[in-house]
């Protein structure tokens, strides 16, 4: 990768932090198991319980609301999808509802449900979101998953209203949250969410990939996927990825002290990008919802193929990526942007452009000059 790669496509992977980095090497880590009970393992347990503490503080936990560290949000949704078997009495057409456009790691686990039997409805990302899943909901349903913000589109949805509705008639349903775009983005705690769970992800927020975590309520039901050692209270068998588990606790505590400055200059670098694209390409569509990350970008324009573009950019040394997930070695359409209405010609017209929180101002401008540029020529060459 050049030196100069510009990361315009931080949903995918934020970038690790320069502090997670510096932190990280100053730690001295060299033996890995945890579980160890001489110096090395407990040196090792004592990071890991300090990375709990950061995240823990950082989203704000309570009483017995705890943090479970795990493989990544894709372990952590699977994780708590699967339990709509153990949660459901016997199964129905809709023992889970959840949002249409949540990601590919709750919306699979539900086709294997299905096979199984335990069936879901997937509510369109439409504007009386709480008023939808209630309509779907029945004492058959155990479970709701609805995700805090969309990695494509950027949208944030309005998780403590449907959580609070769905709760106030069906209590016994478990609300599940991904929070893994939100998180570094957005300022939210896990109790005023109202959700029985949260899934969050290390290399969204600049700590390193492999590596995320499940917040959950002590005792809520949830039988564990790995069966094996006693980790993680037996929720998650398998050693700890300790560098992963300690890369995440820096990269919390960098935000608990900086999130409101990164969030305005997400803002602002994102005002200033849509201004420089938009006068130099009129006909720029930008996809707009009622609430959007301060970092995402969801556009499209009229002729041009995304996924050339997102060659043409990567020619330049920037990254951004297209509206098209590649399934079963062919990319096709994404699920989001057609369930959000969008026809198949417009969704692979569609690119994101996602900036991290560390972006610079000048990186910004260098990499909007270079989506310019890409444009015109991609047009002048039809
Ligand atoms: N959920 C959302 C909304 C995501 O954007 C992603 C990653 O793209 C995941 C879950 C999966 O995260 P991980 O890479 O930690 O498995």
């Amino acid at each position: 990768m050049a030196k100069s790669f510009i990361n315009f496509d931080a949903n995918a992977s934020h970038g690790v932090l320069p502090e997670v980095e510096e932190a990280l090497l100053s730690k001295g880590l060299r033996y890995l198991n945890p579980s160890s009970v001489h110096q090395g393992g407990q040196y090792a347990r004592a990071l890991i319980e300090e990375a709990r503490e950061s995240v823990t503080r950082l989203l704000g936990l309570r009483g017995k609301q705890r943090v479970v560290f795990l493989s990544g949000a894709t372990e952590a949704n699977n994780l708590v999808i699967t339990q709509a078997l153990n949660l459901c009495s016997k199964p129905a057409p809709n023992n889970v509802v959840a949002l249409a456009v949540e990601h590919p790691s709750v919306l699979i686990p539900l086709e294997r449900l299905r096979t199984l039997g335990y069936g879901s409805v997937l509510i369109p990302p439409d504007e009386n979101l709480s008023e939808s899943f209630l309509s779907q909901c029945s004492p058959e349903t155990g479970l709701v998953a609805v995700m805090l913000a969309n990695n494509e589109s950027g949208e944030i949805f309005s998780v403590s209203e449907v959580a609070t509705a769905v709760k106030e008639r069906y209590p016994h349903i478990l609300v599940h949250c991904d929070g893994v775009q939100a998180l570094g983005r957005t300022s939210f705690s896990f109790p005023e969410l109202g959700v029985d769970t949260l899934t969050i992800s290390g290399h969204k927020i600049g700590a390193l990939s492999g590596v995320g975590a499940l917040v959950i309520e002590e005792d809520t039901l949830i039988k564990p996927l790995l069966l094996g050692g006693p980790q993680e209270k037996h929720l998650r068998a398998g050693t700890e990825n300790v560098l992963g588990i300690v890369s995440l606790g820096i990269a919390c505590e960098v935000l608990y002290s900086s999130l409101s400055r990164r969030i305005e200059a997400m803002h602002s670098m994102r005002k200033s990008l849509l201004k420089m694209l938009t006068s130099a390409i009129p006909d720029l569509v930008v996809l707009k919802s009622k609430e959007h990350l301060p970092n995402t970008l969801s556009l499209r324009v009229p002729g041009v193929l995304a996924d050339d573009l997102v060659v043409a950019l990567d020619l330049e040394g920037v990254g951004i990526s297209s509206g098209s997930a590649c399934a079963s070695g062919k990319p096709e359409p994404s699920h989001v942007l057609l369930a959000m209405g969008y026809t198949v010609d417009e969704a692979k017209q569609s690119f994101r452009i996602s900036l991290p929180s560390s972006m610079s101002f000048s990186e910004v401008e260098e990499g909007g000059a270079a989506v310019i540029r890409c444009i015109k020529r991609m047009r002048a060459h039809d």
